[in-house]
């Protein structure tokens, strides 16, 4: 389990890595008494913690996080309906997805996928890399295609509130 520099460390685990970077340092030949303590004065321990735990020198200790992601459905192509798109999706679940529209579609509503996001679901029905276009500017255009039922939104915004707990 580690986290993101975005989800930051707690200090526990911060603390563990300045003392393990710190070390390093000091018995590495190629800093000097002088450059430790200049090092010392302005912070850089910090950094060098940070930049431990993200390169995995030193292991993050955290607690788990709050999950990250939803469960839902994405059903299509080929729906019987597509006024409202070419794909569906759903909270994994939803009685929706049991209505006789997605009879076809048995695999589809039985397989739930983890997404932190709407653009997530949109990136996986069309993967950036497949359809050679650019997400941060033509995104749009593919979500367009894909009808977000509000148990899907209700559970991608809880996904999000949690998100924004987790400094610590
Ligand atoms: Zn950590
Ligand atoms: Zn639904």
């Amino acid at each position: 389990m580690s986290r993101t520099p975005e989800e930051g460390h707690t200090k526990a685990c911060l603390a563990r890595a300045m003392v393990s970077a710190v070390q390093n340092m000091r018995d590495a030949d190629y800093l000097t008494d002088h450059d430790f303590r200049i090092a010392a004065q302005n912070n850089d321990a910090l950094v060098w913690a940070d930049s431990y735990l993200a390169d995995g020198l030193c292991d993050c200790v955290c607690p788990p996080l709050p999950k990250r992601t939803a469960q839902l459905v994405v059903i299509g192509p080929n729906l019987l309906d597509q006024s409202k798109g070419g794909m569906h999706v759903h909270a994994y679940g939803c009685a929706d997805t049991h209505k006789a529209e997605y009879r076809f579609h048995d695999i589809d509503t039985s397989t739930p996928y983890d997404f932190g996001s709407e653009r997530e679901v949109v990136e996986f029905v069309y993967p950036p890399s497949d359809f050679d276009y650019d997400p941060e500017t033509e995104l749009a255009s593919y979500a367009d295609d894909i009808y977000f039922y509000p148990c899907a939104v209700t559970a991608l915004a809880a996904v999000r509130n949690a998100g924004q707990r987790v400094k610590s």
